[in-house]
């Protein structure tokens, strides 16, 4: 392969390069939709097709983190309600354990690293600073993080609770960030890509072909003078930073 062809012409020097965890770096939304699987055929509704019990765990889903939070704590919590809501009742003891067990392979899941994430960070790692940058439980991403064996290659870490346009901000300010050189890289439009551009940053957009649902949105023109860019793969990163 002649890579040469591939490139541009310079690459981007000495950037900060701020860098999604979840779906961007490791597979993580996939476990979820398996629990979710083994959910809805547990519940076997009568009346409500799959769609709809679907849709109303996205709802059960967007009360409890509006109220708890992101993390598998508040996704348990989702479901138990879900539950009791579509089944008008309250639930035994057995059928609490039995849910919660849907759960039991998200958080012991060993990390599955997305392709040529690894030597993509050690690489960059030397031109670039890393900062990762993820939303959720701060003790669940931290140790995601430590378990996948990639926290050598970043000078910090920040689990924010959301990922919106002040929080991007704060960061920015926090770790001194030249905005022109500053690069938000992730696969959610709705926390990665949007808000950073508005925030003044640029960013790179690389799709996961599972993202959460409740990630899903428009990716939005650049409002000013911010560079957007979209990659098929983590890896592609090289041939630009
Ligand atoms: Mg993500």
């Amino acid at each position: 392969m002649n890579s040469s062809l591939t490139q541009p012409l310079a690459r981007y020097s000495k950037q900060t390069l701020l860098i999604d965890a979840d779906d961007t770096l490791w597979e993580n939304n996939i476990y979820f939709e398996r629990a979710i699987a083994s959910f809805i055929s547990f519940l076997d509704h009568k009346v409500h097709t799959v769609e709809q019990v679907r849709e109303h765990l996205n709802l059960c889903e967007r009360a409890t983190i509006a109220a708890h939070g992101y993390g598998v704590e508040s996704f348990r919590r989702s479901l138990i309600d879900c539950f009791e809501q579509l089944t008008e009742s309250t639930i035994t003891a057995e059928r609490h354990a039995q849910i919660l067990s849907f759960t039991d392979a998200i958080a012991s899941n060993e990390i599955e690293l997305l392709p040529g994430v690894g030597e993509t960070l050690e690489e960059l790692s030397r031109r670039h600073r890393l900062i990762m940058v993820t939303k959720g439980n701060q003790i669940e991403q931290t140790d995601k993080l430590e378990r996948s064996g990639l926290r050598p290659w970043f000078s910090a870490v920040e689990v924010l609770a959301e990922k919106n346009v002040p929080a991007y901000r704060a960061l920015i300010a926090a770790h001194q960030c030249d905005c022109g050189s500053t690069w938000m890289i992730g696969n959610s439009p709705k926390s990665d890509i949007n808000p950073a551009l508005a925030a003044g940053i640029n960013a790179v957009f690389i799709p996961h072909d599972f993202t959460w649902v409740l990630e899903h949105e428009m990716v939005d023109a650049p409002p000013g003078s911010e560079q957007l860019m979209e990659l098929g793969s983590f890896r592609e990163l090289i041939g630009y930073f």
